[in-house]
């Protein structure tokens, strides 16, 4: 291992800073370790590798036998593109509910895909209207699919997915839910919230390195989706029916990064599954809002609407707080924080997932403490002190 130019003692095991983001995120040294080997994609242990992966992570959602996790080569977005565009026909209308940009990036994609579209839309800070959804389902039954984003990590805000669920069930429509950043570390159940599909990526909650969506699908509803692609690579169809005829992805396979994701898995499983890992998260989120608010911080979501996954703070008004300072401050003492995305406030982000755990964040804390003083902005502290 070489030397890591970073000297603030709580760094990652492999003397990296800390990813205190929504990913990719700080990954095991074994995680890591597990790509320093080369596979060919049709080498028995890999595809017995591959076939673990895939049906552990249909596992996580209670969907072993009636669902089926289906690869997808590339980012997150790769994913949901793929389930959008293969979920929803030529002729289908997708109520989507957005607050936030994962959910303006979901209409995109239906966008360009000439899909049509029917908008619920709140502020970042705030959840759906269930009752607002529940007159648009029930007065245009033109609507075939309802789409919600999980955890939205534009803010951190936690959808209430299983009560839209149910809405989705009772209309009789199909439900596609993003749930990217929560997957692993909050309960996600495929079958109870009637959920089609749902994506999700490697490289965030279960701790793997970035490189491989996938997306669990009904097997029944997605067997009806032959044809509806609108791109060769990105149809789930294809490839699932693929995969399950010959074991091999269509193109090359991230062999490195699925490998990795096997371990990811393996730890995983090692501290409890969603249980243990969500426990982790909300230790995490617990000491990080309590910190920064005796920093004087203030986060923009009430605690009832908070995920363990992500905090958006809001920028203080003091003068002497720079924010390019005080992020390049950080990451010279180890640690990657992230920047706002809201249109609501003017914020930073800074992650609670990874492998990372209560010594990290208190690290992160002293450093934060650290820069504040240095940048002159004690008065923050006075503020609620
Ligand atoms: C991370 C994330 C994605 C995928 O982003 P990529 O950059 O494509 O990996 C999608 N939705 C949500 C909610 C996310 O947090």
């Amino acid at each position: 291992m070489t030397a890591s130019p970073y000297s603030f003692p709580a760094t990652s095991e492999t003397g990296d800073p800390l990813l205190l983001t929504p990913g990719p995120l700080t990954t095991s040294r074994t995680v890591k370790a597990a790509m320093v080997h080369d596979w060919g994609s049709r080498d028995a242990n890999f595809i017995e590798i591959n076939r673990s992966v895939l049906t552990r992570l249909a596992g996580i959602a209670n969907g072993a036998g009636d669902w089926v996790t289906v690869p997808m080569q590339g980012s997150g977005t790769f994913a949901v593109e793929a389930m959008l565009t293969t979920f929803v026909p030529a002729d289908g209308e997708v109520l989507l509910l957005i607050n936030g940009a994962y959910g303006k990036r979901a209409k995109r994609i239906l966008e360009i895909a000439g899909r049509r579209t029917v908008v619920h839309e709140t502020a970042e800070d705030t959840p759906p209207d269930l009752a607002e959804v529940e007159a648009l389902l029930a007065s245009q039954p033109s609507i075939t699919h309802l789409f919600t984003v999980h955890c939205e990590t534009t803010s951190g805000i936690l959808n209430p997915i299983a009560q839209i669920g149910a809405l989705a069930a009772r209309y009789g429509k199909r439900y596609l839910v993003d749930s990217m950043s929560a997957f692993g570390a909050l309960p996600i159940d495929v079958r109870a919230m009637h959920i089609d599909a749902v994506a999700a990526s490697s490289n965030k909650c279960i701790e793997g390195v970035p490189g491989l969506g996938f997306v669990i699908c009904r097997r029944d509803a997605l067997a009806r989706c032959a044809g509806n692609a609108t791109t060769l690579v990105l149809d789930l169809h294809d490839q699932c029916t693929n995969l399950e005829k010959t074991s091999q992805y269509r193109f090359t396979p991230p062999t490195h990064v699925i490998v990795a994701f096997h371990q990811a898995l393996d730890e995983f499983d090692a501290e409890g599954g969603v249980a243990g890992r969500g426990g982790r998260y909300r230790r995490n989120c617990r000491i990080l809002l309590d910190g920064m608010r005796a920093l004087g911080f203030r986060p923009l979501l009430a605690a009832d609407l908070q995920a363990p996954i992500i905090v958006t703070f809001h920028m203080p008004d003091d003068p002497h707080f720079v924010f390019s300072r005080f992020y390049e401050s950080l990451k010279a003492r180890g640690f990657v924080i992230y920047p706002g995305k809201l249109t609501v406030a003017d914020s930073f982000r800074i992650g609670c997932i990874g492998r990372i755990g209560e010594t990290e964040m208190r690290a992160a804390l002293a450093a934060i403490a650290e820069v504040l003083e240095e940048m002159g902005v004690a008065g923050l502290v006075e503020k609620t002190a």
